[in-house]
């Protein structure tokens, strides 16, 4: 065995069908008395319900949560916690919401209770992003981490059917490259391997059903499991590219990591063996860039950077872009190779 250093998260984890209802318990525990809820504006029923519960100790719905977390949007959302002494930050929804919710915390120390209803894994990671004059700045820092995450898979019943599929395999690009970071570990390890298991085998039964609840329920545990992985682990050139596209060509988040998925693991393939035969193993099938470019096109969701609104002009910017600045993968980082990958993403080619 290698030496290693492992870091639990110190988050509570409230899982399962219906574990909304320990909301107001999981308040009280924190001494909270006035929750800011935040949601995007097409979340604001489904928040609406949730603050119900809390009557009494809702200071606000705030619905303006968006993609990336505009700097406007939250510093609206700080003052309006500051304003209404709120002593709690409620987030409902996805990545973006607990973004906002994260932006908050950054400034005041403000708890966040996240209630998730993407499998974005943003709640699982003390990782922030706000995004000011077009650039998305990121960064850590503990006090973002969600204190308490309640997992109610009855709230994610309602995920569109094509989000659905592409968030799960989101959740899985955190567990992939997780299975090869420089600084990853045997637990993460584990956690990475059954996170991708859970989230490849609930996709046929949604698919099936988008209701289905034992298989909500286990893309949810998967989702978890590899937004844990995301916040304990550096992650590598798939992350680092599809924040790149997504920030600078504003391409859709859980999107932009289904088409890139396969080609950044073709790339990384030959120098990360053993991270590739754990994903395969995980997915089933004999090779994981192959696995994940089949597993998207099976289940209906693109698989070309073109699909979903990438300027074939943009490539020579995003290879910039990538090498700019070194981080830590498993394979080099090669312009050439970086600019074939890509041409290959944007026309939606297999990984090659
Ligand atoms: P999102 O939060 O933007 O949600 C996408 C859309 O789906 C929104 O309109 C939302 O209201 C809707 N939606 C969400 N759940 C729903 C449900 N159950 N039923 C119906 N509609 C629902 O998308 P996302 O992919 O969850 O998050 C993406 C954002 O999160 C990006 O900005 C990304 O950078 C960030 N993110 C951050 C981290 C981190 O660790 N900091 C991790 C993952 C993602």
């Amino acid at each position: 065995m290698e030496r290693f250093v492992y870091t639990a998260s110190p988050s509570r984890i409230v899982f399962g069908a219906d574990s909304i209802d320990q909301l107001p318990a999981e308040i009280e525990r924190l001494g909270a008395q006035r929750a800011l809820v935040l949601c995007t504006p097409n979340q604001r029923g489904q928040a609406q319900a949730i603050a119900d519960r809390l009557p009494g100790r809702v200071a606000w719905i705030f619905d303006e949560a968006a993609m990336h977390v505009p700097i406007e949007t939250a510093r609206r959302a700080r003052a309006l916690a500051s304003e209404l002494k709120a002593d709690c930050a409620l987030a409902v929804g996805g990545g973006s919401t607990v973004g906002l919710g994260k932006a908050i915390a950054l400034e005041s120390g403000l708890p966040i209770i996240a209630v998730p209803t993407t499998y974005a894994g943003s709640e699982a990671t003390p990782i922030y992003g706000i995004t000011e004059g077009g650039l998305k700045k990121t960064g850590r820092d503990p006090r973002v981490l969600p204190r308490v995450v309640i997992y109610d898979p009855k709230l994610t019943l309602s995920l569109p059917l094509d989000l659905t599929v592409t968030s799960a395999i989101n959740a899985m690009a955190h567990a992939a490259e997780g299975l090869y970071a420089h600084d990853g570990n045997p637990v993460i390890s584990l956690m990475a391997e059954e996170g991708i298991r859970a989230c490849a085998a609930s996709l046929q039964p949604l698919r099936e059903n988008p209701r289905d609840l034992p298989a909500r329920s286990l893309a949810l545990y998967g989702a978890w499991l590899c937004g844990t992985v995301l916040g304990a682990v550096s992650m590598g050139l798939h992350h680092k590219l599809c924040h790149t596209l997504g920030g600078t060509f504003d391409l859709p988040h859980a999107q932009v990591h289904t088409v890139v998925l396969p080609h950044a693991l073709r790339y990384n393939a030959s120098a990360a063996p053993e991270a590739m035969a754990r994903i395969a193993k995980a997915l089933g099938v004999a090779d994981a860039p192959m696995g994940f470019f089949e597993l998207a096109r099976t289940h209906g969701a693109a698989v070309s950077l073109k699909a979903i609104g990438m300027p074939a002009n943009g490539l020579e910017q995003a290879v910039d872009l990538a090498v700019s600045n070194q981080y830590p993968n498993p394979r080099p980082l090669d312009s050439v190779a970086l600019r074939t990958l890509l041409d290959r993403a944007l026309d939606g080619a297999p990984p090659g």
